[in-house]
């Protein structure tokens, strides 16, 4: 069957292209944070400093530096870009960063608050399509709901403008949005809102919240773990699911579920990615700042990035007994959350359990049915009987209970 064609794009298969002759690309994504500055201040946010901050502005790097990067990134193969902050569109140079990617052919995710969104942005995304939808953070339906995340006068009505800019130009663009105990009793209008104007099924939530990735401010992940969700109220959503919903869950246990062992990086979505922060450091993801695991590109290039120092971090093993002896042998080890970027975040380490990702991996797991109330999942021994994949049940490559905020 002949590949699809959309518009101006010829869709082939990756191992067709004439672009890499026998050769896989040796990076495939980029995630490139531009700023960590934020025109909003949400109360759940693991990233952001003010807008106005001097020092994180005068350390960015340049519009030309992230051009060289970006034609480096284009250079070792890399199809897509996903732009991300803070907020992006903070940057002054954001529409020339964003035409150089596009010039480069590189696909363009953006993930933004909306609220900086003018007519004539809107009027570029839609004349120079993106490629990727934009992820659009929104936090509440009304302005009170909205601005007592942000904690940002004004930001809700910027938001709304910024959206309907959008849609008035027909740049597609999803919704997400984080569950928070000021907002929950709006989810289901939200979702109805959300799938009235992006038409996506539904947004997606943002619930067992990350703390700061920079290790920057103890008083605001003090605020970060208040707000995250109950493991008792994830068990009961968990166990009333809708049956496909479950399915999906279950699917995802059954094909991947299993003891890790001593291999540290687990996550499923990582080969041929990489990610540069706001002042040019290359990390495996945007969440991992561990002093082990990044490289400086103002010391090396990206090639080397990519070529030596990833499959250096990769081939990384845990060390930690208490590690070894429950995520080690833990057969929802796929499933749950934990990983060394989160356990940096929360112990400056890379192994060490993440106490509250593991209670609510177990009350997924509980209310999914393949755990017993009071169980730990590493002492199981019958874990492939209980997983063994359930008539029916999809969601094989999809990671559904994921949540890389960033
Ligand atoms: S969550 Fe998003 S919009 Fe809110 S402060 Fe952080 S980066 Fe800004
Ligand atoms: S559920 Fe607990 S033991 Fe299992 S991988 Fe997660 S943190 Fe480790």
């Amino acid at each position: 069957m002949s590949p699809p064609r959309t518009g101006y794009v010829r869709r082939v298969r990756r191992d067709e292209a004439p672009l890499w002759p026998g050769a896989r690309p040796l990076l495939t994504w980029l995630d490139l944070e531009l700023t960590e500055r934020c025109n909003c201040d949400c109360v759940h946010c693991s990233v952001n400093r003010p807008a106005g901050d001097p020092e994180a502005k005068r350390s960015e790097l340049a519009t030309a530096e992230v051009e060289r990067l970006l034609e480096a990134a284009a250079g070792l193969g890399c199809l897509s870009v996903r732009l991300t902050g803070g907020e992006p569109l903070l940057r002054e140079d954001f529409a020339d960063i964003y035409l150089f990617a596009r010039k480069l052919g590189l696909r363009t995710m953006i993930f933004t608050n909306a609220a900086l969104v003018t007519p004539a942005l809107a009027e570029l995304f839609a004349r120079v399509p993106p490629l990727e939808s934009l992820e659009v953070s929104v936090y509440g339906l009304e302005r009170g709901t909205h601005e007592a995340v942000t904690r940002t006068p004004g930001s809700f009505a910027a938001a709304r403008r910024g959206l309907a800019l959008l849609a008035e130009r027909r740049v597609p663009f999803y919704i997400k949005g984080a569950l928070l105990p000021g907002n929950a009793v709006e989810r289901e209008p939200f979702e109805r809102w959300a799938r009235g104007v992006s038409g996506q099924a539904r947004p997606a939530w943002v619930r067992f919240l990350d703390l700061r990735s920079r290790r920057d401010d103890d008083g605001k992940n003090a605020l970060i773990r208040g707000l995250r969700a109950a493991p008792e109220d994830v068990r009961r959503d968990t166990a009333a699911l809708p049956a496909a919903d479950r399915a999906e869950l279950l699917g995802f246990i059954a094909a991947h579920g299993g003891p890790a062992g001593d291999r540290l990086f687990t996550c499923l979505s990582t080969g041929g990615k990489g990610a540069v922060d706001a002042y040019g450091t290359f990390q495996y993801c945007l969440l991992l700042r561990h002093p082990e695991t990044v490289f400086d590109l103002k010391k090396g290039t990206l090639r080397t990035a990519v070529t030596d120092h990833l499959p250096a971090v990769r081939a990384m093993k845990a060390r930690d007994p208490e590690y070894l002896g429950r995520c080690g042998r833990c057969f929802l080890k796929a499933f749950c959350l934990q990983c060394p970027a989160k356990s940096w975040a929360e112990h400056g380490t890379l192994d060490t359990p993440v106490e509250y990702l593991c209670a609510v991996a177990h009350a997924q797991a509980v209310g999914l049915g393949v755990l017993a109330e009071g169980e730990k999942a590493w002492t199981v021994e019958d874990w492939k009987a209980r997983i063994d994949r359930p008539a029916g049940a999809g969601g094989g490559d999809r990671q559904p209970v994921r949540e890389c905020s960033q």
